[in-house]
């Protein structure tokens, strides 16, 4: 009797360090799964972003029309403004010019880059009320953001605010430029950023004064739903 009970209390002795031992096991294993997830989840990104930093869009649009609107292109020359540094293409980016003198439309703007291809400020598309102006391929670098990964992926478009021009017309011949790229760079309505995203500026300040982002977003839609 009493070696039976002796080796019944061992049993239990047994049973109780090896359900002791699997929940210090417990314990352990959510400390190093985190951490181990984390560092992963860097890896990855990290990884992610070199992939897109070695990753380049391989041809420009050079369009002569959006939705019926003419775009010409007159190419800055290559210098500070230009440094035809290839890159992928991953925004659109909203601005507006700010210049409210009479006349200062897309045409006026092109001659300004031209002239001023040494300038630290440089976009892709001027846009007014009747025309466009393509300045820079699409695939290359420009300075328009202020923000490293504005500039490094984003396509700078100004919108002409010009006293006599009409403004409404120039956001709507925007709207059509932005679909056209959307669709020829085969990214989606959330790849359109303002200058406001990368730095916190003012611009395009009409339509963000006058809560206007969604309708353009909207526009664009239309535009993408509606072939020309
Ligand atoms: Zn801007």
């Amino acid at each position: 009797m009493v070696f039976i009970v002796k080796t019944k209390k061992k049993h239990l002795k047994k049973r109780y360090k090896i359900i002791l031992f699997l929940l210090l096991i417990l314990a352990i294993i959510p400390q190093l799964f985190p951490e181990s997830k984390t560092q992963s989840e860097v890896n990855a990104k990290t990884s992610e972003k070199s992939k897109n930093e070695l990753k380049i869009t391989e041809t420009s649009a050079f369009p002569d029309n959006v939705y019926g609107v003419p775009v010409y292109t007159e190419l800055i020359d290559e210098g500070i403004a230009r440094p035809t540094t290839k890159r992928l293409v991953k925004y659109i980016v909203l601005h507006e010019t700010d210049n409210f003198i009479n006349g200062v439309g897309a045409k006026n703007h092109a001659t300004y880059l031209k002239n001023n291809n040494e300038s630290s400020t440089s976009w892709h598309y001027t846009i007014d009320d009747h025309e466009i102006y393509h300045h820079i391929p699409d695939n290359e670098i420009a300075h328009h953001a202020g923000d490293k990964e504005g500039n490094t992926y984003g396509i700078g478009i100004e919108l002409c605010v010009n006293k006599d021009g009409n403004f409404n017309k120039a956001f709507d011949n925007g709207a059509k430029l932005v679909a056209y790229l959307l669709e020829f760079y085969d990214l989606d309505i959330t790849a359109i950023k303002t200058h406001h995203d990368f730095t916190g500026k003012d611009c395009p300040n009409n339509i963000l004064k006058n809560k206007r982002l969604d309708e353009f977003k909207n526009t664009v839609n239309y535009y993408l739903t509606n072939k020309r």
